[in-house]
């Protein structure tokens, strides 16, 4: 899965002269619909990637607990308010700056990835400095009843 959503991001990375960084040494595997999970994380790359200047770099890594399996994603991009943070995974929500204003999403993706999350009975966590980055912790349960 998280192959597969890094890869498809690439061109993007690029485009941007962006490093990216992952480290999935470990070989969790975790209950649940594959081509959902590749949506989230792609999504959350894509957020990533939109931003952050050129040249940064994005950091995708896969770890687990006993119970979950865990998805970070971090970026050294434009960041978020603290304030802001509570709304962002409202759906149409998009922080109105200039610099997000010109990127043309909809403000759906995280609405969406909080959905697929959800479905999965996991939980999202996201940490963000403005100026400095964000980081979005995913937790899947390896094994839920369906
Ligand atoms: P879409 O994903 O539908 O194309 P979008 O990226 O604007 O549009 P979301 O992915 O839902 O919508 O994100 C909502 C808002 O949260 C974004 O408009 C942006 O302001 C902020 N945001 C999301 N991810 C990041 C990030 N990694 N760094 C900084 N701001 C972010
Ligand atoms: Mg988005």
């Amino acid at each position: 899965v998280m192959m597969r959503a890094a890869e498809m991001m690439s061109p993007r990375i690029d485009e941007k002269d962006m490093t990216f960084v992952t480290n999935m040494k470990s070989d969790v595997v975790v209950n649940g619909d594959m081509n959902r999970l590749i949506q989230v994380v792609m999504n959350l790359l894509a957020n990533a990637i939109t931003y952050s200047a050129e040249k940064t770099s994005v950091y995708l890594s896969l770890h687990e607990s006993e119970t979950h399996g865990i998805i970070i994603i971090r970026d050294e991009g434009i960041g978020m308010d603290k304030t802001e943070i509570p709304r962002i995974f409202e759906r149409f929500y998009r922080i109105d700056r200039a610099r997000s204003r010109n990127s043309g999403g909809t403000g759906l993706g995280l609405a969406i990835v909080k959905h697929l999350i959800e479905a999965h009975n996991g939980r999202i966590f996201v940490e963000s400095e403005p100026g400095k980055g964000t980081q979005f912790k995913i937790l899947i349960p390896k094994n839920h009843a369906t």
